[in-house]
């Protein structure tokens, strides 16, 4: 018979009371920071702007902290977690929720297609919202970008650095591959800070909400994706360096290149003096369009 605990797991007590009875060994190469305070959960599920017309994807169920506050507010959740030891206790902090699926697996080894398929009942939008593993937060974040799921918002707590990074405009210092990359696809910002004293084990680092909204069409019309994120990786190779000295670098110093190159840069009226940090998307869009094109 499965005890039923009615009280919220999002709270210092319990949570070390679940660490005792379970004699949890938590494993830092596995990012495990569990969420300690229910109001920081109020406030990522308000972001979410969650209703019970949306399913929800997570992963890293923890001891099911955050899991617990998205049964309450969506309709389903499908929850990855790669932890064997956080099963048993899962199924008992989640058993008041019959609307939570948990999946024991490496989100970066799940098939999300076939899984969301099983998991969720009804056709409803689709949102993820997680307290992510630091150490994988930027594959995790291209694997759900780049999958075929039909990702509506994506609301995660990460480190805050990393949020700045993926969510800063030109001219900023954390602005670089990675703002433009998650920017095509997605409107960035960062919606809350959050204190290392809000988990438990504290993090070395403090930690930011990010909400991503998806595009409905790419932030620039590009003729070859593929050539623009090469030409973005390129520019921003070396950051003291000219937009120039990255480009002949990466694509090569002979003459033939270099002509292709100052006839794009020339068409698209960018001074290859810049630095990659200062360029738009647009700009970079419009040389990459003359690159492939000339
Ligand atoms: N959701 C809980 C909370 O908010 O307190 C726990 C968040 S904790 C920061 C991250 C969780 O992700 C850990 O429980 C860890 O075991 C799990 N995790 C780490 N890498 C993972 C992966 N590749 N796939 C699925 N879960 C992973």
């Amino acid at each position: 018979m499965i005890e039923r605990d009615l009280r919220d797991i999002a709270s210092l007590s319990r949570t070390r009371e679940i660490i005792k009875k379970y004699n949890l060994h938590l494993k830092k190469s596995l990012g495990q920071n569990f969420l300690t305070d229910a109001n920081i959960l109020q406030k990522i599920v308000k972001v979410a702007k969650l209703d019970q017309a949306t399913n929800v994807l997570e992963i890293g169920s923890g001891i099911g902290t955050l899991t617990e506050y998205l049964a309450r507010t969506a309709h389903q959740i499908l929850t990855f977690e790669i932890d064997q030891q956080m099963f048993a206790v899962l199924t008992e902090t989640l058993n008041l929720y019959p609307n939570v699926t948990v999946v024991n697996q490496d989100i970066l080894k799940a098939d999300l297609k076939q899984e969301t398929t099983k998991a969720f009942t009804n056709h409803l939008p689709l949102k993820v919202v997680a307290n992510l593993p630091y150490y994988v937060t930027t594959p995790i974040l291209m694997h759900l970008i780049k999958s075929e799921l039909k990702i509506e918002q994506i609301v995660v707590m990460i480190q805050k650095e990393v949020a700045e990074r993926i969510s800063a405009r030109p001219g900023s210092k954390a602005y670089g591959s990675l703002s433009i990359i998650v920017q095509y696809f997605m409107e960035a910002y960062v919606a809350f800070t959050v204190p290392k004293t809000a988990f438990i084990p504290q993090p070395k680092v403090d930690s930011a909400v990010l909400s991503l909204v998806k595009r409905q069409v790419p932030a620039v019309l590009l003729t070859d994706e593929k050539a623009f994120f090469r030409l973005i990786k390129a520019a921003f190779a070396m950051r003291r360096k000219t937009l120039w000295n990255n480009l002949v670098h990466a694509y090569g110093k002979d003459q033939k290149t270099q002509d292709k190159l100052l006839k794009a840069l020339e068409s698209s009226k960018i001074d290859s003096k810049r630095r990659a940090e200062a360029l738009t998307i647009q700009e970079f869009a419009a040389l990459s369009n003359a690159m492939v094109g000339g």
